[in-house]
């Protein structure tokens, strides 16, 4: 076998084809779509934004849709449909992107993270059910990196405890928990649609809900021009319709056009790329120390392989790092291959010391009772702690064409075959949310 690119031999792959990864995938409907808003100047308005929802809605058999601006507000406002608020603590695995639960401080309330299933990386029930308090009102619950989170346990334990579930879909629309979809576990499911998701419209995002009153607030909160629907006059009286929190949540109505023709084609998208990644897997299913993440039950999937990771035992390779692994590969294939995922969210003051809003103290603690610390009740989260160094990104197919995949699947096969002759040059300082500190201080 030849020398490995890393140390100086010839690559796999020597021409890099990034048609194979390039996404999205646009097609002629979506540029008249797009081209169509701009020329009538209707950018600004809600009647595309409105098919779009309807058209959402009953993809994903909820009864209502709610389209945002991006996935960040819509995961604001359905924490505030929900009616989290001041001093509340909502309980959110650590392991996520930060927009899963941090708008919650702006509603009062605070962040309690618990622990990942060192398996799946998705929200260990225990950890979760360990964490509620008297003042619990609700969980964030991420299908994370595009696996199903554990839905059964979860909802047990927050109906057991009278909690509110909110999904946070924004790695994983379109994907099923048991035969059922994701998005309609929950009172409410919010996500993210931007540019680099598996649903890429833009920017933009989508709340989704089959209660009345959940939905009524996320317009209140950021919908001016709607309240008139859902708020009789005599409840809009005082108000005047201005929106609670002064917010404008609303999308953009290119990306809802784009969004109305991308809901034609994502199913077909993403089952050809849980192709293309099955075939990858299969050519490496052999390599001892490298295993895939996926779903066990059955009717469960990985829809769309967002940001999907596998797992890494530095140990089958001598000891050579996650770190040191995935530059060996990417020097062999040009690059796809990335390692850690989120840097664990409980690692951040924001969560805990940080004065926000210049309360004179924690942003985290204003509403809390004396002594009550969120940092305390996080406790140790070792899996959350240590995931950043025991995984690694697959690169992400779009297309399941097996000669096109073959070479990486040789490029895995060369770099475990002489992956100790990597220990000389091995990486082994800490990895944080996918950044090694080492490189991070050059
Ligand atoms: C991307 C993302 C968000 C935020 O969505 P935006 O559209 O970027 O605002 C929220 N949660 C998760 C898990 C995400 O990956």
């Amino acid at each position: 076998m030849s020398k490995l690119a890393r140390l100086g031999g010839e690559p796999v792959i020597k021409n890099t084809d990034e048609s194979l990864f390039h996404w999205p995938i646009v097609n002629d409907a979506m540029r008249k779509a797009q081209a169509d808003v701009l020329e009538t100047g209707n950018m600004s308005g809600t009647d595309i934004a409105r098919r779009f929802e309807a058209e959402f809605a009953a993809w994903q058999g909820r009864k209502h849709a709610l389209s945002h601006n991006n996935g960040t507000n819509a995961l604001n406002a359905a924490m505030y449909g929900i009616g989290l608020g001041p001093g509340d603590e909502i309980i959110c695995t650590s392991v996520t992107y930060w927009a899963s639960c941090t708008g919650a401080l702006s509603l009062g309330a605070s962040v309690v993270f618990c622990d990942i299933d060192p398996e799946s990386l998705q929200m260990d029930p225990a950890s979760f059910e360990a964490r509620i308090t008297p003042r619990t009102k609700a969980v964030m619950v991420v299908h994370y990196m595009a696996h199903p989170a554990p839905m059964d346990e979860i909802m047990a334990i927050a109906r057991k405890h009278g909690l509110k579930v909110i999904e946070d879909v924004s790695h994983a629309q379109g994907g099923h928990y048991k035969g059922r979809m994701l998005g309609t576990f929950g009172d409410v499911a919010a996500m993210s649609l931007m540019s680099c998701k598996s649903f890429a419209i833009g920017e933009g995002g989508m709340l989704v809900t089959d209660d009345d009153e959940i939905f009524r607030r996320a317009i209140r909160f950021g919908h001016y021009d709607r309240i008139i629907d859902v708020y009789s006059d005599a409840e809009m009286e005082a108000t005047k319709n201005i929106p609670f929190g002064g917010l404008k949540n609303r999308m953009h109505q290119t990306s809802a056009a784009i969004g109305i023709e991308q809901l034609k084609k994502h199913d077909a998208e993403i089952a050809e790329i849980d192709r293309a990644m099955k075939y990858f897997w299969k050519g490496i299913e052999d390599v001892k120390g490298l295993k895939m993440i996926y779903p066990k039950d059955s009717g469960s999937d990985k829809a769309g392989w967002y940001a999907s990771r596998f797992l890494y035992d530095a140990a089958a390779f001598g000891g050579v790092t996650n770190v040191t692994f995935c530059e060996a590969l990417n020097a062999e294939t040009g690059g796809g291959f990335s390692f850690g995922c989120n840097m664990p969210l409980h690692l951040s003051s924001v969560f805990f010391d940080v004065d926000v809003y210049g309360h004179g103290k924690p942003t985290a603690r204003v509403f809390l009772p004396d002594g009550v610390d969120p940092r305390a009740e996080c406790g140790e989260l070792p899996h959350a702690e240590a995931v950043n160094g025991r995984v690694l990104g697959e690169p992400w197919f779009k297309h399941a064409d097996p000669a096109r995949i073959d070479p990486y699947i040789e490029a895995v096969h060369k770099v475990a075959a002489q992956a100790t002759e990597l220990l000389p040059i091995n990486d082994t300082t800490p990895v944080i949310g996918g950044v090694a500190l080492s490189k991070r201080k050059k």
